[in-house]
């Protein structure tokens, strides 16, 4: 048989290899500025179109390239930052596998424009697909531009796998803020579509940070310095009241590459622990600086994870320098703030061996006697609450009694004589919870179980999307507007969703660069719920699925009913759980959460007769 076996022309290896190197354009977008700042910048800015799609430029005033470097650079394996394996212990760039340029030219429209100081004229490289368009002695600045345009254009496979703009552009977004917030002593511009969202001077750690998150971050900030022999540990962790519920704010930098480590964001979870609400995220923003002949990160490409020699010292230190800072900044005794005193053991008991409580029974008592008649002091149940409590429900008489509902099963079988009655005297109630979470009730084909979380969810989202098409919502004034800070990111897409959120009600003013002021809120909306609502509203918004045809109506609707449907866990009154049940039937589709999942199940008589055989 014959040899079959060939070598792959060039521009094809490059293109399978570049699938390692360039994903989306934000890989793209790391690229080029880590090799920015290999060529030692002290401005860089980053210009994309499309959220990258169409252009990803990347312009600095670095030491440039000569005539045959220029030409050198889109080689595989050509790097000017290594030159024997033996250089990879001792790494001070970002880049030194020398792929990125040959990855990304493979499958773009590059533009490289570079100029040494010394050299009066500079170079003008326009590669398509690996292959060289021209090359020209041109004008430049002093420093290198690269633009890349039309990524995979070649590929167009790979070009619809691209998600939304709204999700790649998160992606870019959050490349730049990881190279920005290790290099605070260059200055980065950022323009996306022709507009600036980021300019940030050359300063320090902590105002590159709050340059980019906004100016109220200041305050939450708690310092973190730390000096070993095996790392130096130096940043900011978030006040835990500041803590969030997403993760977007966690930032491990070591030497300067950011990094991801779930081993130590283990450390610093243990730092805070008892000091956040369960499901709650600490940020932080800590930079460590270790021996590059200690860790490996001779890794895939575009990995964030890295190896450390001394993992469990890392952590140890992590963990009590945060700890160590939390308290000095006197945050640690915010520790009881959630005591809940109910669970202490009043001291007369102590050392004292439990006994069994008795119960006493009232025979004479049945509270659904006594509704009826209007004097209640003398019945058993008002008996022995105060008169000041009864007199908070004068006038609400019969339809809202208390109901004892929660004692039902204490009652009924402690107290043998009255338990037949109470319940043939209680035919009105039509619904039970039970577990805190399902509603009960009795249809006439079976038996009725509702998910109140979910079906709550189904009741709002139709309710809000009704009043955001009809544009009629109701709102309810805010006697103190609330001023709410973002990132400047965030209020873009707070802006791009606006119209829609002033739909549901919500009445917004003064939108500036930062915060925007919330004057008024839709009438079922808390105020104490906004800044959580919104902030959820976002990361859905970002973490959107673009084929699923997607409507910001439809995904504000969906978010709001998330965040604000009644939780598992919550305890309903009679009332309100018919409420539910009724709204949930008088929706366009009671059956499913907006997520498509099931509100409720009915169990029919025979299913139920079944288990009883
Ligand atoms: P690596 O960064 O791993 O060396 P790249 O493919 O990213 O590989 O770049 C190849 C070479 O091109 C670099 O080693 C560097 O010499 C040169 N180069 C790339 N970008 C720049 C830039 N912005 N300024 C100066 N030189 C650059
Ligand atoms: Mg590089």
């Amino acid at each position: 048989m014959a040899d079959i076996i060939q070598l792959l022309p060039d521009h094809c290896a490059n293109q399978i290899a570049s699938g390692e190197v360039v994903q989306r354009p934000s890989s793209v977008v790391k690229e080029l500025l880590e090799n920015a700042i290999d060529a030692k910048a002290s401005a860089i800015t980053l210009i994309v179109k499309d959220a990258g799609k169409t252009l990803v430029q990347v312009i600095d005033d670095g030491i440039g390239m000569s005539v045959t470097d220029a030409r050198l650079s889109f080689e595989r394996h050509a790097t000017s930052k290594i030159k024997s394996a033996e250089d990879l212990f001792h790494l001070h760039t970002k880049g030194f596998r020398g792929e990125a340029l040959a990855s990304i030219a493979a499958i773009a429209h590059v533009e490289l424009k570079t100029k040494q100081e010394q050299d009066e004229v500079g170079t003008t490289l326009v590669i398509e697909g690996s292959e060289v368009v021209s090359q020209d002695a041109s004008v430049t600045p002093k420093g290198t531009s690269i633009s890349v345009k039309n990524l995979f254009f070649n590929i167009p496979a790979r070009r619809n796998f691209l998600k939304s703009n709204t999700v790649e552009l998160r992606h870019v977004v959050d490349e730049f803020h990881r190279v920005a917030l290790a290099h605070p002593d260059i200055k980065f511009t950022m323009y996306h579509n022709g507009s600036e969202l980021f300019n940030l001077p050359a300063s320090n750690h902590r105002q590159r940070i709050v340059n980019i998150l906004g100016n109220k971050t200041n305050e939450k900030l708690v310092p973190v310095n730390e000096d070993t022999e095996v790392v130096k540990l130096s940043g900011f962790v978030g006040k835990p009241e500041y803590s969030k519920k997403t993760r977007g704010e966690q930032y491990f930098f070591v030497n300067n590459r950011f990094i991801k480590s779930s081993y130590l964001n283990h450390a610093v979870n243990a730092a805070f622990e008892g000091l956040m609400k369960d499901g709650l995220h600490a940020s932080f923003f800590l930079f460590l600086e270790v021996d590059p002949e200690r860790i490996d990160i001779n890794i895939h490409p575009t990995k964030t994870e890295i190896k450390f020699d001394d993992e469990h010292a890392l952590y140890a230190i992590l963990r009590s320098a945060i700890k160590h800072s939390l308290g000095q900044f006197s945050i640690a005794p915010v520790l009881d703030f959630e005591r809940d005193a109910s669970l202490d053991t009043p001291y007369r008991y102590e050392n004292q061996d439990p006994t069994t409580p008795t119960i006493e029974v009232d025979s004479s008592f049945n509270p659904f006697k006594q509704e009826r008649t209007s004097n209640r002091s003398s019945g058993g149940f008002s008996k022995k609450i105060s008169p000041q409590w009864e007199s908070l429900y004068v006038g609400l008489d019969t339809e809202t009694e208390p109901e004892p509902a929660a004692d039902f099963g204490a009652l009924t079988f402690e107290t043998e004589s009255e338990s037949p009655k109470l319940i043939e005297s209680k035919p009105q109630q039509a619904t039970y919870q039970i577990f805190n979470k399902y509603i009960v009730s009795s249809m006439k084909s079976g038996m009725l179980l509702v998910d109140q979380h979910r079906a709550h969810q189904r009741i709002l989202y139709e309710e809000f999307l009704k009043h955001m098409t009809l544009k009629e919502a109701m709102s309810q004034q805010l006697l103190f507007p609330l001023v709410l800070d973002f990132t400047p990111q965030e209020m873009a897409l707070l802006n791009s969703i606006r119209e829609d959120l002033e739909h549901t009600g919500f009445i917004i003013r003064n939108v500036s660069k930062d915060s925007i002021e919330i004057a008024g809120v839709p009438v079922n909306v808390p105020e104490s719920e906004v800044g959580m609502l919104l902030e959820q509203l976002m990361s859905d918004v970002e973490n959107e699925v673009p084929d699923s045809n997607f409507s910001a109506t439809d995904l504000l609707a969906k978010s709001m009913a998330k965040s604000l449907a009644i939780r598992t866990g919550v305890t309903l009154s009679v009332i309100e759980q018919e409420h539910v049940i009724n709204s949930l039937f008088a929706c366009k589709e009671p059956n499913v959460t907006p997520q498509n999942k099931p509100t409720f199940i009915t169990i029919t008589p025979e299913e139920l007769d079944k288990k009883f055989v």
